[in-house]
């Protein structure tokens, strides 16, 4: 077991404005609202069996697929965002919205425990025969995190149970046992489901059905997708496989062999989180090795300035190093909220700053830019540049976004901090307030800050008798000049290590430490070799990466705007905005349209002093529409 463990999210009381606003407009709006769309897309409906299942909403691909055949998850993931939303503040509205679900959850399961109901309403002969493409498996998985989260909160066996029974004919039909088939989810999920299962219960069953499946993985030959498909089309395949090979599904090797990040991008960050669990709950040194690898690739080759991940539409995820085009980016909501599950994951594994500052990166831009302000709107995909043609979704054909957006902020919590029988560990701040058992005594923790808007932090530590432990703050990997105190007494922040600074010493009721971590605009570059960034800067202040919206940059699309090399930076703190936001301003140049009459012409365009301002990323696309852009060209003088 990992020393350090995550706080659990019922224990993490989040006081901090921007947080506390985040979570009152998933409780209040997004919840019942995504209850709604569930309700009027018919996947509610889905689950009530034996009723004939009604006539295809979304009918089925070329190659025989449709997005319902996932409807189950998205039913799991709502309850299990609705469920981490009921331990914020108890809902009996949607505790019995919960129970009815589960209710027909319970009356569609077969007898011998298997529960998929696109697959016992329109084709039970077929069940298990396509794990490559139906996501059988990761329904399982993400209904099975519901019922856990749905158990934690509320002490509520029932789902528990239900998918307990569905597990049992799971593991007696897979496995490398006599009569059993090798079979694994073309679609990650159900992995790392069961790891939750396992904490949970401590049963070993589970865990070893997660290790099965990570070490069955890629195993080949044969590859089980090939079996499979034989068994089902016969040798002469008939239904062309749209993605045409196994890496999309990152089952092209083993995965401890594995050293490219690949494929769709949301399996493969479900994939590392489970392996990363794995390799902590074993002491499995290549599993770990494999996932620092991976992590290493992906961070110096394929993740967005905003933790975005997986450039392409056709295949949802990576292509080649480098490759990071703005505007066409795809960047998937789900992939930045499933990057912060592996970051945490490899965080426990080994405790690095580094994997919290890809954390708070991601949970402050490439995921909470997938939610809207008024919590009923979303990002799919999250570009990074617009012309001001995309506009938010009140809903998606293939809503897995909508509700990794709301379990994640519900949640939130749980990322703050981490705590071991001998310390406690600070990942993000934002102001919280926690009770935690720490060598032996009660400690109360009250972190008060107004991150991230500003570094300025204090926590007060009371423990109930006096007792020696550590407290470890991260110290993020962008902040430089950061300086701490304890009672007033300065501490050296030079004593870091690896991206955490340790403070042990006897603790008393009424100690406080200030951290300040300074947060002056910054400009970034990117690697020269992404083609699409070469001439271009972004603006970063604390973890929030900026851009231009045409709204605050009135006179045209911001891709007119140039931002002079040396210009000085300037944060002002906006209560106008969005109930109080700081914003970065710069003197800029503008390219003038208006006399440009040719398409070409041999003498440049006139370029006019102007002003810019940026507004975090996470925040675009919430007022009028208009152009946006993240990376703005440079003006160098010569
Ligand atoms: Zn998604």
């Amino acid at each position: 077991m990992p020393r350090y463990a995550p706080v659990p999210f019922p224990e993490v009381k989040l006081e901090g404005q921007f947080w506390h606003e985040r979570l009152d407009t998933v409780l209040a709006r997004t919840v019942p609202s995504q209850h709604r769309k569930l309700g009027e897309y018919g996947i509610l409906d889905s689950l009530k069996l034996p009723n004939p299942p009604p006539p295809l909403r979304f009918p089925r691909h070329a190659n025989g697929f449709t997005v319902q055949v996932f409807w189950d998850s998205d039913v799991g993931k709502w309850i299990e965002a609705a469920s981490y939303a009921l331990a914020h503040r108890r809902d009996i509205d949607i505790e019995n919205k919960i129970e009815a679900a589960i209710d027909d959850l319970e009356k569609a399961q077969a007898p011998d425990g298997y529960l998929n109901c696109w697959y016992l309403g329109r084709e039970p002969e077929k069940r298990w025969t396509n794990l490559r493409d139906n996501h059988e498996m990761y329904n399982a998985g993400h209904l099975l995190e519901g019922a856990v989260a749905y158990f934690q909160v509320t002490g509520r066996r029932r789902f528990l149970d239900i998918m307990e029974r569905y597990l049992d004919h799971i593991y007696a039909t897979f496995g490398t046992g006599p009569g059993q088939r090798r079979g694994y989810d073309g679609h990650e999920e159900i992995e790392l489901a069961l790891m939750k299962l396992y904490y949970l219960t401590g049963e070993r069953k589970h865990l070893d059905f997660a290790t099965y499946l990570i070490n069955e993985r890629g195993q080949q030959p044969p590859h089980y997708f090939d079996w499979e498909r034989e068994q089902r089309e016969g040798s002469e395949s008939k239904q062309p496989y749209v993605f045409a090979n196994y890496e999309y599904s990152q089952s092209h090797k083993p995965v401890r062999e594995q050293n490219k990040v690949v494929g769709h991008a949301v399996r493969a960050m479900y994939l590392y989180t489970a392996m990363a669990d794995l390799a902590a709950e074993l002491g499995d040194a290549a599993l770990k090795r494999a996932c620092e690898v991976l992590w290493d690739d992906v961070m110096k080759t394929k993740m967005y300035v905003t933790a975005g991940l997986g450039p392409s539409a056709h295949n949802e995820g990576f292509t080649h190093d480098y490759d990071l085009p703005n505007q066409t980016a795809y960047a998937e909501t789900c992939a930045s909220v499933a990057l912060i599950f592996w970051a945490q994951r490899m965080l426990h594994l080994d405790l690095d700053g580094k994997y919290a500052d890809i954390l708070e990166l991601a949970m402050f831009n490439g995921a909470l830019s997938g939610l809207s302000r008024d919590g009923e709107h979303y990002f799919y995909a999250n570009p990074l540049e617009s012309d001001g043609t995309p506009t938010r979704w009140e809903w998606h054909t293939c809503p897995c976004c909508t509700m990794n957006v709301s379990r994640l902020v519900a949640s939130v919590g749980q990322y703050f901090l981490s705590s071991a029988e001998d310390g406690v560990a600070f990942h993000l701040y934002g102001g919280i307030a926690t009770d935690l058992e720490i060598a032996g005594t009660k400690v109360s923790l009250r972190e008060v800050s107004t991150y991230p808007w500003s570094g300025d932090i204090r926590i007060h530590v009371d423990p109930e008798t006096p007792a020696a432990f550590d407290v470890k703050l991260r110290i993020p990997g962008w902040s430089n000049g950061a300086t701490a105190s304890v009672n007033g007494e300065t501490i050296p922040t030079g004593s870091a290590e690896r991206g955490y600074l340790t403070l042990r010493r006897q603790w008393q009721k009424g100690d406080v430490i200030a951290l300040d971590l300074p947060m002056p605009p910054v400009r970034l570059y990117a690697h020269p070799g992404v083609i699409m960034d070469a001439g271009r800067v972004a603006l970063k202040r604390g973890p929030l990466v900026y851009c231009l919206e045409e709204v605050d940059n009135p006179g045209g699309r911001v891709q007119r705007l140039k931002l002079p090399r040396h210009a000085l930076l300037k944060a002002e703190t906006r209560s106008d905005l969005f109930d109080g936001i700081v914003t970065l301003t710069a003197e800029a140049t503008s390219l003038e349209e208006s006399e440009f009459a040719e398409l070409y012409r041999t003498a440049p365009p006139r370029e006019a002093p102007s002003t810019l301002t940026a507004i975090p990323y996470f925040l675009w696309a919430n007022r009028e529409q208009g152009s946006m852009m993240v990376w703005v060209p440079e003006a160098v003088a010569n």
